[in-house]
């Protein structure tokens, strides 16, 4: 297992008392704090438990074809609405998924979403299924959602902005040769889950996360809803981008891929680039296959 929690390892199994650069560690901890707390003065949700959905169970019950199994990390994730598709609260569900924030980089921004360090604990998986928008060629993938329970995101919302990072033509599909669909049974090559600060660091361990970073371990994408609900110092007011850089990043290390490093100063950084840490004087880069 790999935690993006760790510059120091990449593809091997992490000791939590080996954690290098403390201080760097310190300081991009205190950015956070900073994040944080802007986040929490400007957006006002309504916390509270996910509606019922398909219940999946224990964090691995849903069946897994068996994809990678690695672990690997890096930046959160979290998504705002709650598993919508099938109950909750309609009002609270389209308040979060509705766009709120200010126009950075060109983009209105989603509202951030301040996220509980622990929420469920279990994971359930966001029902339906959603297929690519090409009917034929390239590879399908089957890969499934998991919302935990609690967490003050709607299920619907997160698991369609990772559908449609997922087959995005800048995307791991790179426009056809990989067709992802999204299923709610049957065996699938990986799971995206969005997880609490406190389910990430269980899910990763022996991973360190540190209640901040996202993972990938055992074909599951384990996404830090806090990172992905408030976003990364990297990526400053990009909101949108940084979640699309997350989910990225961590299916990539479902699909197999290794860290990379920034291969020059003020170069696109690669999607690999462990940029919830740090950009290594590149740019912010959420894309496997950016156009020019
Ligand atoms: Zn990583």
């Amino acid at each position: 297992m790999v935690p993006d929690a760790d510059r120091s390892i990449v593809h091997e199994p992490t000791d939590p008392s080996a954690v290098r650069c403390p201080g760097q560690r310190g300081l991009w901890w205190r950015g956070w704090k900073v994040g944080a707390a802007a986040a929490l003065a400007a957006v006002v949700l309504g916390a509270g438990g996910a509606a019922a959905l398909l219940a999946a169970g224990g964090g691995d019950r849903a069946g897994s074809g068996g994809g990678p199994g690695g672990a690997l990390g890096e930046g959160g994730g979290g998504a705002g609405g709650r598993p919508g598709l099938g109950g909750g609260r309609p009002g609270a569900a389209s308040a979060l998924a509705a766009p709120a924030g200010p126009v950075v980089n060109g983009r209105r921004q989603p509202a951030r979403v301040p996220v509980p360090e622990s929420a469920g604990g279990r994971y359930e998986r966001v029902p339906g299924t959603a297929v690519p928008a090409r009917a034929s060629g390239g590879t399908l993938l089957r890969y499934t959602v998991e919302v935990e329970r609690g967490l003050p995101v709607a299920g619907g919302g997160f698991a369609a902005e990772v559908h449609r990072v997922l087959n995005d033509p800048r995307g791991w599909g790179r426009g056809g040769v990989l067709r992802f669909q999204r299923v709610d049974r049957g065996p699938v090559r990986f799971r995206v889950a969005l997880s609490s600060p406190a389910l990430t660091d269980r899910m990763c361990a022996p991973l360190v996360t540190g209640g901040e970073l996202s993972c990938s371990s055992g074909g599951r994408s384990v996404i830090n809803a806090r990172r992905y609900g408030e976003g990364a110092v990297t990526y400053g007011g990009d909101l949108a981008s940084y979640r699309e850089y997350v989910i990225n990043h961590e299916v990539g290390h479902a699909l197999g891929h290794g860290h990379q490093r920034c291969p020059g100063a003020g170069v696109r950084a690669p999607v690999m680039v462990q940029q919830t840490k740090s950009l290594g004087g590149c740019r912010p880069n959420p894309w496997p296959f950016p156009r020019d």
